[in-house]
């Protein structure tokens, strides 16, 4: 379970994110979608503890971000767009640090299978540097996919995959939801939101502008019964005039 109650973020005097509140039960996955600046990346970084709100609250796995991080985040894998990973340590390796950290138990069990569902078993013994930038982000995911996290948050998750990538990171996403992870996902390929999201959150600078399923928002929204999300998109965001 992931939940963001009236989620404030200010840098300085600008407020990126501005109120906002948002549940997501096991098994749900939430698409944040908006433009450039909206603050969906203030958003995620709130929701993994890398930045900490001005005010609200964010629970992960009913323990609150703030009062209990350490049970908070073990529960929590985040993935950014852009991959961090360890100069010095080999993939193998890196699974074997993230389960330290973890305190995986089975780890011998489970690298192999992850290495195998993200096509790295024949890198195992290679260093970042030796990665090419669509591996480096799927050993990311690997280390965020070895300690079966009951919420899973993901920052534009196919940048840099191959389409076949594309296609099993998308199948690895859905599976991870049906065995019961609470998962949100940021993303501004939308048919990525529309095949995999129970529930869409539209946010534009900052605030709320749409929230439930597609359905949902379409039926607050007569006139756009029968548009595409990309439509329904531009309509709620007014970036620009939807298609004729
Ligand atoms: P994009 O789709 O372009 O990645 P986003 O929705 O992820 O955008 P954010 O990165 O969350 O947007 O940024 C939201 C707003 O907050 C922007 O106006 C941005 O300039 C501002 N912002 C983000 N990080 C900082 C920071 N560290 N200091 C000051 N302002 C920031």
């Amino acid at each position: 379970m992931i939940s963001v109650q009236s989620l404030t973020k200010r840098y300085g005097d600008f407020t990126a994110v501005d109120g906002i509140s948002f549940d997501v039960a096991p098994g749900e996955v939430l698409g944040l979608v908006g433009p450039n600046g909206a603050g969906k990346t203030t958003t995620l970084r709130c929701l993994a503890g890398i930045i900490a709100p001005s005010t609200g609250a964010v629970l992960l796995g009913g323990y609150d971000l703030q009062q209990s991080p350490v049970d908070a985040k073990r529960t929590l894998a985040f993935i950014p767009d852009e991959p961090h990973l360890f100069d010095y340590l080999t993939v193998e390796e890196h699974l074997r640090f993230i389960a330290r950290v973890y305190g995986v138990a089975d780890v011998e069990q489970r690298i192999g299978p992850v290495l195998e569902e993200l096509e790295l078993a024949d890198k195992r013994r290679s260093l970042p540097d030796e990665l090419s930038r669509g591996m480096k982000q799927k050993l990311a995911i690997a280390c965020g996919l070895l300690h079966e996290p009951k919420t899973l948050v993901l920052d534009e998750p196919l940048t840099g995959l191959d389409p076949g990538g594309m296609r099993r990171m998308r199948a690895t996403i859905a599976a991870r939801a049906r065995a019961g992870t609470a998962v949100v996902l940021s993303s501004h390929l939308l048919t990525l939101v529309e095949e995999l999201c129970t529930k869409i959150f539209v946010i534009r600078r900052g605030r709320c502008v749409a929230y439930g399923s597609l359905a949902q928002i379409v039926e607050s929204h007569p006139e756009l019964v029968g548009r595409s999300l990309e439509d329904v998109f531009l309509a709620l965001t007014g970036e620009g005039e939807s298609a004729p």
